[in-house]
């Protein structure tokens, strides 16, 4: 074997090879955050008459319903602006007028970021980065979504009043502090093992 043949096995079996992303307690936080933001904001089922229309505007046909960003088989429905921002609710809810087919892939890589900055940006898998090729008909047709309705926003503070908002998240707080502790155990646990592994 050459050296060149050896090299190129080495890469080749390194790329071959994806450790599964290593999960702990902290790297659960965002998850907490939607939680507690998904848990009290409200659902709102559209009607079938808005389904039709929210389709229509997205030049879609309800027998072949596809990712309103990149035109591949839709698997859930996004929310086209975020719940989420900064681990804070945005205030924006679950309803129709606020939410776009979408595939799990699109879903993924927007995350909690502006989508018209996301599609055009050249970043992961944005649909210009995957080299869709009607990125601007899909923009034109969301800016019109956009304007269908204008998107319930709730300000949390002024329903239930700032000490039952401010209340609700030191639960919030609380529950990541305990995490925190927990993942501390739950290192010193692992150590052991890996300790105990070695000694074998
Ligand atoms: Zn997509």
């Amino acid at each position: 074997m050459t050296a060149t043949d050896d090299d190129f096995r080495r890469k080749m079996l390194a790329t071959a090879f994806r450790m599964p992303s290593f999960q702990t307690m902290v790297t659960r936080k965002s998850s907490i955050t939607n939680a507690f933001v998904n848990s009290v904001i409200p659902v709102i089922p559209p009607t079938l008459d808005e389904i039709e229309e929210a389709l229509s505007i997205l030049g879609m046909d309800p027998s072949n319903v596809r990712c309103a960003y990149c035109g591949d088989k839709k698997s859930e429905w996004d929310h086209l602006r975020p719940l989420v921002l900064k681990h804070r609710p945005t205030g924006f809810i679950s309803e129709i007028a606020n939410l776009v087919p979408s595939c799990g892939k699109c879903n993924q890589s927007k995350g909690n970021k502006p989508w018209r900055t996301w599609m055009q940006s050249s970043k992961g898998l944005s649909p210009s980065a995957r080299g869709i090729a009607d990125v601007a008909t899909r923009i034109t047709r969301l800016d019109n979504y956009e304007k269908w309705r204008s998107p319930t926003i709730i300000d949390f503070e002024d329903v239930l009043g700032r000490d039952a908002w401010e209340q609700y998240w030191l639960l919030w707080k609380n529950v990541n502090d305990e995490l925190r502790n927990c993942q501390e155990v739950a290192d010193s646990i692992r150590d052991k093992i890996i300790e105990a592994l070695r000694s074998k």
